[in-house]
């Protein structure tokens, strides 16, 4: 039974960065404005995410890593209009499954914190009580070391996995308004570094500029396009940024272009090729940098596809990309339209 959690574990967990993103969210859903994530060893020793959110109430401490307990939907009318990230209850309990989990919590509630320390299976083996601020942290250690082959090929890719983490950290510090994002790595004998960190501004634009540098700005364009009335869904907006007609990046472009749905950072191939193709038709040497935000009703997509969340579908996708291609051709290829 506990190999067969183990191996669901290891679909809704892939790698780092997915494992770091849902403690991202889970501090983003619990209100934090600041999120610090602290890695030893590119996160192979342990990755931690540390928030200043409302804290885990102490009811919650012996169910919080068991299979499918969350706190955040209320009743099956909720899954259709999901304002949290996390709603599944699957995260900590897979990560308990694949490393060592302690937790150190405190709501506004208590007067002092609480250490946690959990087993394989998600059952609480020690608790004691620690001082600190109201929030939490969720600390993993040796990710992957029950999976063996997994733990190998972790070391094997781990400057990969990092890139990935960096990127998808990246993609949160864009788009989380005021909330204050701090990575840093520590290496060898305490050497440690900041590899980013932000001032947590309301605006995409600033974000942006602290993320990617002012010059990286300057070379971006404001971008919401018209999505023409054939596309059957209300209530919908796309803004955000691109590059500027002749002005992109060369080799991994993963890294500079991030989608999102509702502010949730979501893998959007089909829109990602569809700019890259439209750009590269007048600049073949590099690829654009793309920012691109799609607000829409919660009906109007369906992010349980994949175990990660990070697959997407939107409803009636066609008219909506026919209408994007034009909206891009306009920027890029003037003479077509
Ligand atoms: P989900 O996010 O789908 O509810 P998780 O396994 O990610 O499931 O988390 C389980 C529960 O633990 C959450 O519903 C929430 O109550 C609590 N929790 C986890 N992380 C935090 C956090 N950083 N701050 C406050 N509560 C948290
Ligand atoms: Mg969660």
């Amino acid at each position: 039974k506990q190999a067969i959690h183990r191996i669901c574990s290891g679909q809704v967990i892939l790698d780092l960065s997915s494992a770091v993103k849902e403690l991202v969210e889970n501090s983003l859903d619990a209100g934090a404005s600041n999120v610090e994530v602290s890695l030893k060893e590119y996160g192979q020793e342990y990755f931690k995410v540390i928030d200043n959110g409302c804290g885990i109430s102490p009811n919650n401490f012996q169910v919080l890593a068991l299979k499918h307990h969350t706190s955040k939907i209320m009743d099956f009318p909720d899954l259709q209009s999901l304002t949290t990230f996390g709603f599944r209850g699957e995260a900590l309990s897979s990560l308990c499954a694949l490393g060592d989990l302690t937790i150190e919590t405190r709501t506004e509630n208590e007067s002092v914190g609480t250490h946690l320390k959990y087993d394989h299976s998600g059952l609480v083996t020690s608790e004691r009580k620690v001082a600190r601020q109201v929030g939490t942290t969720v600390t993993v250690e040796k990710l992957f070391s029950p999976l063996p082959v997994r733990s190998k090929e972790f070391s094997r890719n781990i400057r990969r996995e990092y890139g990935k983490l960096i990127s998808l950290l990246n993609a949160y510090a864009l788009i989380a308004k005021g909330v204050r994002f701090i990575c840093t790595n520590t290496t060898g004998k305490n050497v440690k570094s900041v590899v980013l960190k932000t001032q947590g501004s309301n605006s995409l634009k600033d974000n942006i500029i602290t993320v990617f540098g002012m010059n990286t700005f300057t070379c971006l364009d404001p971008f919401s396009p018209c999505i023409s009335g054939d596309w059957k869904v209300e209530g919908w907006k796309v803004e955000g940024f691109l590059s500027k007609p002749g002005f992109g990046c060369g080799r991994n472009m993963g890294d500079r272009q991030f989608f999102y749905i509702n502010g949730r950072p979501v893998d959007m191939p089909k829109v990602s090729k569809l700019v890259n193709e439209v750009y590269r038709t007048s600049n073949s040497k590099q690829y654009p940098i793309v920012i691109m935000n799609f607000t829409v009703p919660a009906k109007a997509y369906d992010v349980n596809v994949t175990p990660d969340k990070r697959k997407v579908f939107l409803s009636d996708e066609g008219p909506l990309m026919l209408s994007l291609r034009e909206s891009i051709e306009k920027i890029y290829s003037p003479s077509h339209c």
